[in-house]
């Protein structure tokens, strides 16, 4: 199960596990394991990782975003005004902000659930780890 980080308003911050069909059926929200109400996704928070890096001098993306060189010009289109630029040509992810990986995560977020009910409705369980995949283009 994917790990979401999430901001319960009453008590919870952190990261949260839970079945990416669970966020499809909830739009986008996940349910918080200490009180069991659906929270927001920290979609700041998924970026703030990167941005230490970057602070640090060291390379500033996360491991999990990176995509074949083949498949930027496509996650370019997809992406739009929402992260678009972020792709380099060799699959990997830059940020220059918080605010634009928050932007980003948020647009990436928003596809994979377009993806996953695009693969509802066709009945499939793919578990293809390409990114692509993930956004229900193959
Ligand atoms: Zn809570």
């Amino acid at each position: 199960m994917p790990i979401y980080p999430i901001k319960c308003p009453g008590c919870f911050r952190g990261d949260a596990f839970s079945k990416i069909a669970d966020v499809v059926k909830h739009d986008g929200k996940v349910r918080c394991p200490s009180c069991g109400k659906l929270a927001e996704q920290d979609y700041a928070a998924k970026g703030v990782s990167v941005v230490c890096d970057e602070l640090h001098g060291t390379r500033q993306r996360p491991m999990c975003v990176r995509a074949s060189p083949e498949e930027v010009p496509e996650l370019r289109r997809r992406f739009g005004d929402k992260g678009g630029a972020n792709w380099q040509d060799d699959g990997r992810v830059v940020f220059k902000s918080k605010s634009e990986a928050a932007k980003f995560f948020k647009r990436e977020d928003e596809l994979k659930r377009a993806g996953a009910e695009k693969k509802a409705a066709k009945g499939g369980g793919k578990t293809e780890r390409s990114r692509n995949a993930d956004f229900g283009l193959v």
